[in-house]
């Protein structure tokens, strides 16, 4: 049997399953804030044009107004000031965009210290136990962080010093991003970077590195819990917005039975 019409059975048979990781977006799907005097993107919001109505008896459709960064989604190089002149969200290329995909779970730590950094070490203990990081895949960082994604305030979780959520070290994500073969990070809290990571050194370092380096972000996922350690296609689709920092991306796994 031809390749895929072997993957088509086996998805319909249900020996591979598709995973959606990606969070529903509505006027309610948490979004970044940023203090002041920094500018801050919109929420997700519909417009209705029309709902079977004087204004298109037979049709129902809406306007959407959105953020790049809104809901899951992509973060592509030229997001930030390291990655300038690299690709922006429509000039990469399909074929990274299904890619393996590796899940690190520290959400025992991070239910534990809000705070969690991940550090070289967990990495290398996790490779350990599971294998190198997959060379052109994603590294999805797990913190069981998609529980609270139903609430603004849970999700960002912020007291007077800020956001308090789980992230990874400087140190770890120059490692990740120089000196490892993954072709992105993935998480589910709200951007790539911890809560407090506008205080690191370098500020917001897994931008930094990681899309310095010409690697993507992927945000704001949800069900990694389903996904195992490793042996996972990730499918990553944003928009080709020409000339754009990212898009909402609906992000599929498959997943072996
Ligand atoms: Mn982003």
């Amino acid at each position: 049997m031809p390749l895929l019409a072997q993957l088509l059975a086996a998805v319909a048979d249900g020996s591979v399953e598709i995973v959606d990781l990606t969070a529903p977006l509505s006027d309610r799907t948490p979004i970044l804030r940023l203090p002041e005097p920094f500018a801050n993107t919109v929420p997700f919001r519909l417009r209705e044009i029309s709902r079977y109505d004087d204004r298109g008896p037979a049709w129902y459709w809406n306007d959407i107004e959105t953020g790049e960064h809104v809901g899951t989604h992509f973060d592509a190089p030229v997001h930030w000031a390291t990655g300038r002149g690299g690709e922006d969200v429509a000039q990469v290329p399909p074929a990274r965009l299904v890619a393996p995909a590796v899940v690190l779970d520290a959400s025992a730590r991070a239910a534990a210290d809000p705070d969690f950094l991940l550090e070289i070490e967990h990495v290398r203990d996790w490779e350990k136990a599971n294998g190198p990081l997959p060379d052109g895949g994603w590294l999805l960082y797990r913190t069981g962080w998609d529980a609270r994604s139903g609430d603004q305030g849970a999700f960002l979780n912020a007291d007077e010093n800020g956001p308090r959520t789980p992230g990874i070290s400087a140190e770890c994500a120059r490692w990740l991003a120089e000196e490892t073969p993954v072709i992105g990070l993935g998480v589910e809290t709200v951007g790539t970077d911890a809560g407090a990571a506008h205080a690191f050194d370098p500020p917001f370092p897994c931008h930094s590195y990681f899309l310095g380096a010409g690697k993507y972000g992927l945000t704001q996922l949800q069900n990694l819990a389903r996904l195992p350690a490793r042996g996972a296609v990730l499918v990553a689709a944003p928009l080709p917005i020409e000339g754009g920092s990212g898009s909402p991306a609906r992000v599929l796994a498959l997943i072996e039975r």
